[in-house]
Protein backbone atom coordinates (compact mmCIF):
# COMPACT_ATOMS: atom_id res chain seq x y z
CA UNK A 1 0.00 0.00 0.00
CA UNK A 2 1.43 3.30 -0.99
CA UNK A 3 1.21 5.94 2.03
CA UNK A 4 -0.60 8.37 -0.30
CA UNK A 5 -3.07 7.47 -2.83
CA UNK A 6 -3.09 9.13 -6.38
CA UNK A 7 -6.27 10.04 -8.42
CA UNK A 8 -6.08 8.94 -11.42
CA UNK A 9 -4.43 11.27 -13.93
CA UNK A 10 -4.89 9.91 -17.50
CA UNK A 11 -3.49 11.63 -20.16
CA UNK A 12 -6.23 12.30 -22.85
CA UNK A 13 -6.37 10.27 -26.56
CA UNK A 14 -7.94 12.97 -28.17
CA UNK A 15 -4.51 13.95 -29.57
CA UNK A 16 -4.28 11.13 -31.67
CA UNK A 17 -5.79 10.76 -35.23
CA UNK A 18 -5.08 7.08 -35.73
CA UNK A 19 -6.20 5.32 -39.06
CA UNK A 20 -8.28 1.85 -38.68
CA UNK A 21 -5.51 0.74 -41.46
CA UNK A 22 -2.19 1.07 -42.06
CA UNK A 23 -0.30 0.29 -45.11
CA UNK A 24 3.45 -0.70 -45.84
CA UNK A 25 5.60 2.65 -46.29
CA UNK A 26 7.34 2.34 -49.65
CA UNK A 27 8.83 4.54 -51.73
CA UNK A 28 7.23 7.66 -49.74
CA UNK A 29 3.67 6.28 -49.88
CA UNK A 30 1.21 4.16 -48.16
CA UNK A 31 0.50 1.05 -49.71
CA UNK A 32 -1.30 -2.69 -49.10
CA UNK A 33 0.69 -5.61 -48.24
CA UNK A 34 0.16 -8.62 -49.86
CA UNK A 35 0.62 -10.55 -46.49
CA UNK A 36 -2.56 -11.61 -44.10
CA UNK A 37 -2.68 -8.42 -42.04
CA UNK A 38 -2.54 -8.57 -38.44
CA UNK A 39 -4.00 -6.15 -35.23
CA UNK A 40 -2.24 -4.07 -32.79
CA UNK A 41 -3.84 -4.29 -29.74
CA UNK A 42 -2.96 -2.42 -26.55
CA UNK A 43 -1.46 -4.55 -23.86
CA UNK A 44 -3.02 -2.95 -21.33
CA UNK A 45 -6.74 -3.68 -22.45
CA UNK A 46 -6.25 -5.96 -25.14
CA UNK A 47 -8.27 -3.13 -26.96
CA UNK A 48 -7.66 -3.21 -30.79
CA UNK A 49 -6.02 -0.41 -31.94
CA UNK A 50 -5.60 -0.74 -35.56
CA UNK A 51 -5.29 -3.05 -38.30
CA UNK A 52 -1.72 -3.28 -40.12
CA UNK A 53 -0.33 -4.71 -43.60
CA UNK A 54 1.97 -7.69 -43.62
CA UNK A 55 4.65 -7.39 -46.01
CA UNK A 56 5.47 -10.87 -48.17
CA UNK A 57 8.99 -11.14 -50.36
CA UNK A 58 7.64 -9.47 -53.13
CA UNK A 59 6.77 -6.51 -50.72
CA UNK A 60 10.19 -6.68 -49.19
CA UNK A 61 11.46 -6.40 -52.99
CA UNK A 62 9.94 -3.54 -53.70
CA UNK A 63 11.25 -1.83 -50.27
CA UNK A 64 14.27 -3.07 -50.85
CA UNK A 65 14.20 -1.58 -55.12
CA UNK A 66 12.61 1.85 -53.81
CA UNK A 67 15.44 2.56 -51.50
CA UNK A 68 17.74 1.37 -54.13
CA UNK A 69 16.64 3.55 -56.28
CA UNK A 70 16.78 6.52 -53.59
CA UNK A 71 20.38 5.80 -53.04
CA UNK A 72 21.36 6.03 -56.70
CA UNK A 73 19.17 9.08 -57.65
CA UNK A 74 18.89 11.15 -55.19
CA UNK A 75 20.51 10.30 -51.59
CA UNK A 76 24.37 9.20 -52.44
CA UNK A 77 24.26 12.37 -54.33
CA UNK A 78 23.20 14.85 -52.49
CA UNK A 79 25.31 16.58 -50.01
CA UNK A 80 26.26 15.71 -46.35
CA UNK A 81 25.15 18.92 -45.89
CA UNK A 82 21.51 18.47 -47.42
CA UNK A 83 21.19 15.52 -45.71
CA UNK A 84 21.75 17.18 -42.63
CA UNK A 85 19.00 19.47 -42.91
CA UNK A 86 16.35 16.82 -43.51
CA UNK A 87 17.71 15.36 -40.34
CA UNK A 88 17.19 18.55 -38.79
CA UNK A 89 13.73 18.79 -40.17
CA UNK A 90 13.03 15.66 -38.84
CA UNK A 91 14.16 16.04 -35.44
CA UNK A 92 12.28 19.07 -35.19
CA UNK A 93 8.75 17.34 -36.74
CA UNK A 94 9.51 14.50 -33.75
CA UNK A 95 9.13 17.47 -31.27
CA UNK A 96 6.37 18.90 -32.45
CA UNK A 97 4.58 16.01 -32.81
CA UNK A 98 5.88 14.78 -29.23
CA UNK A 99 2.90 14.52 -27.20
CA UNK A 100 1.22 12.29 -29.58
CA UNK A 101 4.21 10.12 -30.01
CA UNK A 102 4.44 9.66 -26.91
CA UNK A 103 0.49 8.67 -25.82
CA UNK A 104 0.33 6.42 -28.81
CA UNK A 105 3.66 4.75 -28.11
CA UNK A 106 2.26 4.46 -24.39
CA UNK A 107 -1.09 3.06 -26.20
CA UNK A 108 0.98 0.37 -28.13
CA UNK A 109 4.17 -0.35 -26.15
CA UNK A 110 2.49 -0.64 -22.60
CA UNK A 111 5.25 1.63 -20.91
CA UNK A 112 4.47 4.39 -18.74
CA UNK A 113 3.32 7.61 -20.28
CA UNK A 114 5.39 9.76 -17.32
CA UNK A 115 9.04 7.37 -20.17
CA UNK A 116 7.75 7.81 -23.30
CA UNK A 117 7.37 11.45 -22.71
CA UNK A 118 10.24 11.99 -20.89
CA UNK A 119 13.03 9.55 -21.90
CA UNK A 120 11.79 8.04 -25.15
CA UNK A 121 10.80 10.70 -27.62
CA UNK A 122 12.93 13.32 -26.51
CA UNK A 123 15.85 10.62 -26.89
CA UNK A 124 14.45 10.36 -29.70
CA UNK A 125 14.73 14.22 -31.37
CA UNK A 126 18.21 13.93 -29.22
CA UNK A 127 19.55 11.22 -31.68
CA UNK A 128 18.12 13.14 -34.87
CA UNK A 129 19.78 16.10 -34.06
CA UNK A 130 22.84 14.87 -33.11
CA UNK A 131 23.13 12.81 -36.23
CA UNK A 132 22.09 15.55 -38.25
CA UNK A 133 25.05 17.22 -36.85
CA UNK A 134 27.46 14.64 -38.49
CA UNK A 135 26.24 14.42 -41.69
CA UNK A 136 28.36 17.36 -43.52
CA UNK A 137 31.51 16.53 -40.52
CA UNK A 138 32.12 12.86 -42.19
CA UNK A 139 35.10 13.40 -43.87
CA UNK A 140 36.55 15.11 -40.46
CA UNK A 141 36.21 12.45 -38.02
CA UNK A 142 39.00 9.65 -38.52
CA UNK A 143 36.94 7.51 -40.45
CA UNK A 144 39.20 6.96 -42.82
CA UNK A 145 40.29 9.50 -45.93
CA UNK A 146 36.80 9.14 -47.99
CA UNK A 147 34.65 7.39 -45.98
CA UNK A 148 31.40 6.33 -48.34
CA UNK A 149 28.19 4.97 -47.45
CA UNK A 150 27.01 1.60 -47.86
CA UNK A 151 23.95 1.27 -50.05
CA UNK A 152 20.42 0.01 -48.80
CA UNK A 153 20.75 -0.88 -44.96
CA UNK A 154 17.93 -3.21 -43.85
CA UNK A 155 16.93 -2.63 -40.12
CA UNK A 156 15.20 -4.69 -38.16
CA UNK A 157 13.95 -3.51 -34.66
CA UNK A 158 12.28 -4.68 -31.30
CA UNK A 159 9.26 -3.92 -29.42
CA UNK A 160 10.67 -2.40 -25.68
CA UNK A 161 11.64 1.05 -27.24
CA UNK A 162 9.92 1.04 -30.85
CA UNK A 163 10.52 4.36 -31.49
CA UNK A 164 13.92 5.38 -29.70
CA UNK A 165 15.48 1.64 -31.95
CA UNK A 166 13.74 3.57 -34.55
CA UNK A 167 15.67 6.32 -34.56
CA UNK A 168 19.43 4.59 -33.27
CA UNK A 169 18.95 2.79 -36.61
CA UNK A 170 17.14 5.45 -38.99
CA UNK A 171 19.23 8.63 -37.86
CA UNK A 172 23.08 7.17 -38.01
CA UNK A 173 22.12 5.45 -41.49
CA UNK A 174 20.31 8.28 -43.15
CA UNK A 175 23.67 10.89 -41.99
CA UNK A 176 25.97 8.55 -43.53
CA UNK A 177 23.82 8.63 -46.74
CA UNK A 178 22.45 5.37 -47.17
CA UNK A 179 19.10 4.86 -47.52
CA UNK A 180 16.96 2.18 -45.52
CA UNK A 181 13.90 -0.66 -44.82
CA UNK A 182 13.10 -1.14 -41.48
CA UNK A 183 10.65 -3.67 -40.33
CA UNK A 184 9.45 -2.85 -36.16
CA UNK A 185 8.28 -5.69 -33.92
CA UNK A 186 5.05 -6.73 -34.73
CA UNK A 187 3.31 -5.93 -31.06
CA UNK A 188 4.91 -2.50 -31.63
CA UNK A 189 4.48 -1.28 -35.32
CA UNK A 190 2.84 1.92 -34.35
CA UNK A 191 4.65 4.68 -34.09
CA UNK A 192 7.46 3.25 -36.98
CA UNK A 193 4.37 4.16 -39.08
CA UNK A 194 3.49 7.54 -37.40
CA UNK A 195 7.07 8.09 -38.02
CA UNK A 196 6.34 7.40 -41.62
CA UNK A 197 3.98 10.24 -41.94
CA UNK A 198 6.75 12.18 -40.36
CA UNK A 199 8.79 11.51 -43.13
CA UNK A 200 6.07 12.43 -45.85
CA UNK A 201 5.53 15.90 -43.89
CA UNK A 202 9.90 16.23 -43.78
CA UNK A 203 9.57 15.97 -47.41
CA UNK A 204 12.56 13.74 -47.63
CA UNK A 205 12.40 12.04 -51.30
CA UNK A 206 10.61 9.31 -51.88
CA UNK A 207 12.32 5.73 -50.83
CA UNK A 208 14.87 7.27 -48.82
CA UNK A 209 13.20 5.57 -45.65
CA UNK A 210 10.19 2.83 -46.31
CA UNK A 211 8.87 0.83 -43.16
CA UNK A 212 7.55 -2.74 -43.84
CA UNK A 213 5.22 -4.09 -40.99
CA UNK A 214 5.05 -8.15 -40.19
CA UNK A 215 6.38 -10.25 -38.07
CA UNK A 216 9.71 -12.54 -38.10
CA UNK A 217 9.13 -14.37 -41.78
CA UNK A 218 9.15 -10.21 -43.11
CA UNK A 219 12.59 -10.10 -41.19
CA UNK A 220 13.73 -12.99 -42.70
CA UNK A 221 13.21 -11.93 -46.09
CA UNK A 222 14.45 -8.31 -45.53
CA UNK A 223 17.88 -9.30 -44.05
CA UNK A 224 17.98 -11.75 -46.28
CA UNK A 225 17.88 -9.60 -49.67
CA UNK A 226 20.64 -9.62 -51.91
CA UNK A 227 20.55 -6.29 -52.71
CA UNK A 228 21.28 -4.84 -49.05
CA UNK A 229 24.46 -3.78 -48.22
CA UNK A 230 23.87 -3.66 -44.40
CA UNK A 231 21.87 -5.48 -41.61
CA UNK A 232 21.27 -3.45 -38.25
CA UNK A 233 19.71 -5.52 -36.09
CA UNK A 234 18.30 -5.32 -32.49
CA UNK A 235 16.74 -7.90 -30.45
CA UNK A 236 17.25 -11.52 -28.95
CA UNK A 237 20.23 -13.65 -29.15
CA UNK A 238 18.91 -16.35 -30.77
CA UNK A 239 17.36 -14.81 -33.30
CA UNK A 240 21.42 -12.89 -34.24
CA UNK A 241 22.50 -15.92 -34.29
CA UNK A 242 20.34 -16.91 -36.92
CA UNK A 243 20.92 -13.44 -38.48
CA UNK A 244 24.82 -13.68 -38.44
CA UNK A 245 24.06 -17.03 -40.27
CA UNK A 246 22.58 -15.74 -42.57
CA UNK A 247 24.67 -13.17 -43.87
CA UNK A 248 27.86 -15.32 -43.03
CA UNK A 249 29.35 -14.80 -46.69
CA UNK A 250 27.69 -12.15 -47.83
CA UNK A 251 29.41 -8.56 -48.17
CA UNK A 252 26.66 -7.76 -45.61
CA UNK A 253 28.10 -5.25 -43.14
CA UNK A 254 26.06 -6.24 -39.80
CA UNK A 255 25.56 -4.70 -36.44
CA UNK A 256 23.75 -7.16 -33.76
CA UNK A 257 22.62 -5.42 -30.70
CA UNK A 258 21.44 -8.24 -28.35
CA UNK A 259 20.10 -9.57 -24.82
CA UNK A 260 22.03 -8.86 -21.79
CA UNK A 261 22.20 -9.74 -17.98
CA UNK A 262 23.55 -6.54 -16.18
CA UNK A 263 25.01 -6.65 -12.86
CA UNK A 264 24.77 -3.57 -10.72
CA UNK A 265 27.47 -4.29 -8.20
CA UNK A 266 26.75 -2.43 -4.79
CA UNK A 267 29.70 -1.26 -2.41
CA UNK A 268 29.12 -0.75 1.30
CA UNK A 269 30.21 2.65 0.79
CA UNK A 270 28.04 3.39 -1.48
CA UNK A 271 25.32 6.34 -1.35
CA UNK A 272 22.43 4.08 -0.13
CA UNK A 273 19.42 6.19 -1.34
CA UNK A 274 21.12 6.78 -4.55
CA UNK A 275 21.51 3.48 -4.65
CA UNK A 276 18.19 2.07 -3.91
CA UNK A 277 16.55 4.67 -6.57
CA UNK A 278 18.98 3.68 -9.39
CA UNK A 279 18.81 -0.28 -7.95
CA UNK A 280 14.96 0.39 -8.97
CA UNK A 281 15.07 2.26 -11.94
CA UNK A 282 18.03 0.14 -13.15
CA UNK A 283 15.22 -2.96 -13.28
CA UNK A 284 11.72 -1.48 -12.91
CA UNK A 285 12.32 1.09 -15.71
CA UNK A 286 10.23 0.21 -18.41
CA UNK A 287 8.62 -3.09 -17.05
CA UNK A 288 12.18 -4.54 -17.09
CA UNK A 289 11.66 -4.69 -21.32
CA UNK A 290 15.48 -3.30 -21.32
CA UNK A 291 18.62 -5.07 -22.69
CA UNK A 292 20.91 -3.45 -20.38
CA UNK A 293 18.68 -3.57 -17.23
CA UNK A 294 20.44 -4.00 -14.30
CA UNK A 295 18.65 -7.61 -13.66
CA UNK A 296 21.42 -9.48 -11.28
CA UNK A 297 21.96 -6.77 -8.34
CA UNK A 298 25.20 -7.68 -6.18
CA UNK A 299 25.15 -6.01 -2.91
CA UNK A 300 28.14 -6.47 -0.75
CA UNK A 301 27.01 -8.85 2.11
CA UNK A 302 27.46 -6.29 5.12
CA UNK A 303 24.71 -4.03 3.48
CA UNK A 304 22.46 -7.15 2.20
CA UNK A 305 19.98 -6.70 4.82
CA UNK A 306 19.07 -3.35 4.98
CA UNK A 307 19.46 -3.14 0.79
CA UNK A 308 16.71 -5.31 0.38
CA UNK A 309 14.52 -4.07 3.18
CA UNK A 310 14.28 -0.32 1.76
CA UNK A 311 13.87 -1.88 -1.45
CA UNK A 312 11.12 -3.65 -0.55
CA UNK A 313 9.83 -0.81 0.90
CA UNK A 314 10.40 1.92 -2.19
CA UNK A 315 8.78 -1.26 -4.46
CA UNK A 316 5.87 -1.10 -2.58
CA UNK A 317 4.94 2.04 -3.23
CA UNK A 318 5.28 2.22 -6.60
CA UNK A 319 2.30 2.43 -8.61
CA UNK A 320 1.04 -0.12 -11.34
CA UNK A 321 -1.45 0.23 -14.08
CA UNK A 322 -3.08 2.05 -17.07
CA UNK A 323 0.44 3.50 -18.88
CA UNK A 324 -1.38 6.41 -19.39
CA UNK A 325 -2.07 7.63 -16.20
CA UNK A 326 0.44 10.07 -15.49
CA UNK A 327 1.29 9.28 -12.38
CA UNK A 328 1.61 5.26 -13.59
CA UNK A 329 5.06 3.95 -12.50
CA UNK A 330 4.67 -0.26 -13.75
CA UNK A 331 2.88 -0.21 -16.96
CA UNK A 332 1.81 -3.31 -18.96
CA UNK A 333 4.01 -6.08 -20.43
CA UNK A 334 3.95 -6.39 -23.82
CA UNK A 335 2.57 -8.99 -24.95
CA UNK A 336 0.90 -12.10 -23.58
CA UNK A 337 4.21 -14.37 -25.06
CA UNK A 338 6.25 -11.94 -22.80
CA UNK A 339 3.95 -12.62 -19.92
CA UNK A 340 4.54 -16.22 -20.42
CA UNK A 341 8.14 -16.14 -20.83
CA UNK A 342 8.14 -14.20 -17.06
CA UNK A 343 6.44 -16.62 -15.31
CA UNK A 344 7.93 -19.60 -16.54
CA UNK A 345 11.16 -18.25 -15.64
CA UNK A 346 9.73 -16.87 -11.99
CA UNK A 347 8.65 -19.92 -11.18
CA UNK A 348 12.13 -21.42 -12.37
CA UNK A 349 13.34 -19.24 -9.69
CA UNK A 350 11.52 -20.49 -7.00
CA UNK A 351 11.75 -24.44 -8.01
CA UNK A 352 15.26 -24.16 -7.96
CA UNK A 353 15.25 -22.85 -4.41
CA UNK A 354 15.70 -18.87 -5.11
CA UNK A 355 13.44 -16.54 -2.18
CA UNK A 356 10.71 -14.63 -4.01
CA UNK A 357 9.37 -11.56 -3.21
CA UNK A 358 6.52 -9.87 -4.74
CA UNK A 359 5.48 -6.13 -4.39
CA UNK A 360 1.30 -6.00 -3.13
CA UNK A 361 -0.16 -4.43 -6.29
CA UNK A 362 -3.92 -4.58 -7.78
CA UNK A 363 -3.71 -6.33 -11.30
CA UNK A 364 -5.72 -4.89 -13.47
CA UNK A 365 -8.56 -7.11 -14.75
CA UNK A 366 -7.48 -6.80 -18.67
CA UNK A 367 -4.32 -6.48 -19.86
CA UNK A 368 -0.76 -8.48 -19.18
CA UNK A 369 0.69 -7.27 -15.90
CA UNK A 370 3.37 -8.63 -13.67
CA UNK A 371 4.07 -6.90 -10.14
CA UNK A 372 7.68 -6.17 -9.11
CA UNK A 373 9.43 -8.79 -7.63
CA UNK A 374 12.81 -9.59 -6.33
CA UNK A 375 14.73 -12.91 -5.39
CA UNK A 376 17.09 -13.29 -2.85
CA UNK A 377 19.32 -16.16 -1.99
CA UNK A 378 20.01 -16.35 -5.59
CA UNK A 379 23.20 -18.71 -6.62
CA UNK A 380 25.46 -17.94 -9.87
CA UNK A 381 24.19 -21.06 -10.77
CA UNK A 382 20.04 -20.36 -10.79
CA UNK A 383 18.73 -19.57 -14.48
CA UNK A 384 17.26 -16.68 -12.96
CA UNK A 385 20.64 -15.55 -12.71
CA UNK A 386 21.90 -16.77 -16.02
CA UNK A 387 19.16 -15.93 -18.24
CA UNK A 388 17.36 -12.74 -19.60
CA UNK A 389 13.81 -12.16 -17.92
CA UNK A 390 13.06 -9.39 -20.34
CA UNK A 391 10.71 -8.28 -17.15
CA UNK A 392 9.79 -6.44 -13.42
CA UNK A 393 12.43 -9.23 -11.69
CA UNK A 394 15.59 -8.83 -9.80
CA UNK A 395 17.84 -11.69 -8.79
CA UNK A 396 19.57 -10.61 -5.55
CA UNK A 397 23.53 -11.87 -4.95
CA UNK A 398 25.95 -11.12 -2.87
CA UNK A 399 29.48 -10.92 -2.26
CA UNK A 400 32.28 -9.75 0.18
CA UNK A 401 35.41 -8.50 -1.72
CA UNK A 402 35.79 -6.27 -4.80
CA UNK A 403 37.68 -9.49 -6.98
CA UNK A 404 34.28 -11.50 -5.99
CA UNK A 405 32.20 -9.12 -7.39
CA UNK A 406 34.32 -8.63 -10.73
CA UNK A 407 33.96 -12.48 -11.24
CA UNK A 408 30.28 -13.06 -10.26
CA UNK A 409 29.39 -9.81 -12.97
CA UNK A 410 31.66 -11.26 -15.85
CA UNK A 411 29.93 -14.81 -15.30
CA UNK A 412 27.69 -14.29 -17.58
CA UNK A 413 27.20 -15.38 -21.25
CA UNK A 414 26.36 -11.64 -22.03
CA UNK A 415 28.33 -8.22 -21.83
CA UNK A 416 26.22 -5.21 -22.23
CA UNK A 417 26.51 -3.27 -19.42
CA UNK A 418 27.06 -2.81 -15.21
CA UNK A 419 26.57 -0.49 -12.79
CA UNK A 420 29.04 0.43 -9.75
CA UNK A 421 27.99 2.00 -6.59
CA UNK A 422 30.53 3.25 -4.57
CA UNK A 423 31.74 6.36 -2.78
CA UNK A 424 35.29 5.63 -4.44
CA UNK A 425 36.09 7.08 -7.74
CA UNK A 426 39.11 4.70 -7.60
CA UNK A 427 37.43 1.45 -6.68
CA UNK A 428 34.88 2.30 -9.54
CA UNK A 429 37.62 3.01 -12.21
CA UNK A 430 39.30 -0.15 -11.19
CA UNK A 431 35.94 -2.40 -11.32
CA UNK A 432 34.68 -0.88 -14.65
CA UNK A 433 38.51 -1.90 -16.06
CA UNK A 434 38.10 -5.95 -15.34
CA UNK A 435 34.07 -5.74 -16.27
CA UNK A 436 33.85 -7.09 -19.55
CA UNK A 437 30.47 -4.75 -20.16
CA UNK A 438 30.21 -2.52 -23.22
CA UNK A 439 28.79 0.29 -21.04
CA UNK A 440 29.23 0.67 -17.28
CA UNK A 441 27.49 3.50 -15.22
CA UNK A 442 28.77 4.53 -11.70
CA UNK A 443 26.47 5.73 -9.50
CA UNK A 444 23.87 6.14 -11.66
CA UNK A 445 22.05 3.32 -14.13
CA UNK A 446 20.24 3.50 -17.63
CA UNK A 447 21.09 7.16 -18.68
CA UNK A 448 21.60 7.54 -22.88
CA UNK A 449 22.95 10.22 -24.55
CA UNK A 450 23.24 10.24 -28.54
CA UNK A 451 27.09 11.02 -28.32
CA UNK A 452 27.92 7.70 -26.36
CA UNK A 453 28.60 4.33 -28.25
CA UNK A 454 26.24 1.27 -26.78
CA UNK A 455 27.11 -1.86 -27.36
CA UNK A 456 27.75 -5.27 -26.24
CA UNK A 457 31.05 -8.25 -25.58
CA UNK A 458 30.34 -11.97 -25.90
CA UNK A 459 26.50 -12.83 -26.73
CA UNK A 460 25.66 -9.48 -26.54
CA UNK A 461 26.23 -8.66 -30.16
CA UNK A 462 28.44 -6.46 -32.22
CA UNK A 463 29.17 -3.20 -33.56
CA UNK A 464 28.90 -0.20 -31.78
CA UNK A 465 25.58 2.54 -31.56
CA UNK A 466 25.77 5.81 -31.08
CA UNK A 467 28.30 8.40 -31.10
CA UNK A 468 31.38 8.43 -33.99
CA UNK A 469 31.14 4.84 -33.71
CA UNK A 470 27.65 4.57 -34.45
CA UNK A 471 28.01 6.22 -37.68
CA UNK A 472 31.14 4.32 -38.74
CA UNK A 473 28.62 1.49 -38.61
CA UNK A 474 27.27 2.60 -41.89
CA UNK A 475 30.28 3.46 -44.06
CA UNK A 476 32.87 1.78 -45.94
CA UNK A 477 35.96 2.85 -44.11
CA UNK A 478 34.49 2.45 -41.27
CA UNK A 479 36.95 0.95 -39.03
CA UNK A 480 37.49 4.18 -36.33
CA UNK A 481 40.93 5.56 -36.46
CA UNK A 482 41.55 5.54 -32.55
CA UNK A 483 41.45 2.00 -30.90
CA UNK A 484 38.82 1.00 -28.33
CA UNK A 485 38.41 3.11 -25.08
CA UNK A 486 36.37 6.02 -25.89
CA UNK A 487 35.14 7.72 -22.33
CA UNK A 488 32.20 9.08 -22.89
CA UNK A 489 30.86 11.66 -22.57
CA UNK A 490 28.53 14.14 -21.24
CA UNK A 491 27.06 13.31 -17.70
CA UNK A 492 30.58 12.47 -16.59
CA UNK A 493 29.43 8.84 -15.08
CA UNK A 494 28.89 7.16 -18.20
CA UNK A 495 32.48 5.05 -19.36
CA UNK A 496 32.10 3.19 -22.98
CA UNK A 497 34.36 0.20 -23.12
CA UNK A 498 34.98 -2.24 -25.86
CA UNK A 499 34.40 0.03 -29.21
CA UNK A 500 36.52 -2.88 -30.86
CA UNK A 501 37.16 -6.68 -29.69
P1 LIG B 1 13.34 -10.87 -31.25
O1 LIG B 1 12.35 -11.94 -31.10
O2 LIG B 1 14.72 -11.23 -31.57
O3 LIG B 1 12.75 -9.87 -32.31
C1 LIG B 1 13.42 -8.71 -32.72
C2 LIG B 1 12.96 -8.33 -34.10
O4 LIG B 1 13.37 -9.30 -35.05
C3 LIG B 1 11.46 -8.22 -34.26
O5 LIG B 1 11.16 -7.20 -35.18
C4 LIG B 1 11.11 -9.58 -34.82
O6 LIG B 1 9.87 -9.60 -35.49
C5 LIG B 1 12.25 -9.81 -35.77
N1 LIG B 1 12.56 -11.20 -36.08
C6 LIG B 1 12.16 -12.34 -35.45
N2 LIG B 1 12.72 -13.42 -36.02
C7 LIG B 1 13.51 -12.96 -37.02
C8 LIG B 1 14.39 -13.59 -37.96
N3 LIG B 1 14.59 -14.91 -37.95
N4 LIG B 1 15.05 -12.82 -38.85
C9 LIG B 1 14.90 -11.49 -38.84
N5 LIG B 1 14.08 -10.83 -37.99
C10 LIG B 1 13.42 -11.55 -37.07
O7 LIG B 1 13.45 -10.00 -29.93
P2 LIG B 1 12.29 -9.34 -29.11
O8 LIG B 1 11.63 -10.37 -28.27
O9 LIG B 1 11.45 -8.53 -29.99
O10 LIG B 1 13.14 -8.32 -28.20
C11 LIG B 1 13.69 -8.65 -26.99
C12 LIG B 1 15.19 -8.85 -27.13
O11 LIG B 1 15.84 -7.73 -27.71
C13 LIG B 1 15.84 -9.01 -25.78
O12 LIG B 1 16.67 -10.13 -25.79
C14 LIG B 1 16.65 -7.74 -25.61
O13 LIG B 1 17.75 -7.86 -24.78
C15 LIG B 1 17.00 -7.38 -27.00
N6 LIG B 1 17.30 -5.96 -27.10
C16 LIG B 1 18.60 -5.57 -27.27
C17 LIG B 1 18.92 -4.24 -27.36
C18 LIG B 1 20.35 -3.80 -27.55
O14 LIG B 1 20.57 -2.67 -27.94
N7 LIG B 1 21.32 -4.66 -27.33
C19 LIG B 1 17.93 -3.28 -27.29
C20 LIG B 1 16.61 -3.70 -27.12
C21 LIG B 1 16.31 -5.05 -27.05
P3 LIG B 1 8.50 -9.84 -34.69
O15 LIG B 1 8.63 -9.23 -33.33
O16 LIG B 1 7.51 -9.14 -35.51
O17 LIG B 1 8.34 -11.32 -34.63
MG1 LIG C 1 0.62 -3.24 -29.55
Amino acid sequence: MSFLEYAPAPESQAILNLRSEYGLFIDGEFREGHGTPFASISPATEKHIATISTADAADVDAAVAAARRAYDRTWSRMSGADRGKYLFRIARLVQERSRELAVAESLDNGKPIKESRDVDVPLVAAWFFYYAGWADKLDHAGLGANPASLGVAAQVIPWNFPLLMLAWKIAPALAAGNTVVLKPAETTSLTALLFAEIVQQADLPPGVVNIITGAGATGVALVGHDDVNAVAFTGSTPVGRAIAKSVAGTNKKVTLELGGKAANIVFDDAPIDQAIEGIVNGIFFNQGHVCCAGSRLLVQESIHGEVVDRLKARLSTLRLGDPLDKNTDIGAINSSAQLDRIRALSDIGEAEGAERWTAECTIPENGFWFAPTIFTNVSTSHRIAQEEVFGPVLSVLTFRTPAEAIAKANNTPFGLSAGIWSDKGSRILAVADKLRAGVIWANTFNRFDPASPFGGYKESGYGREGGRHGIASYLTSGTPARPAVAAAVTKPKTVTKGATK
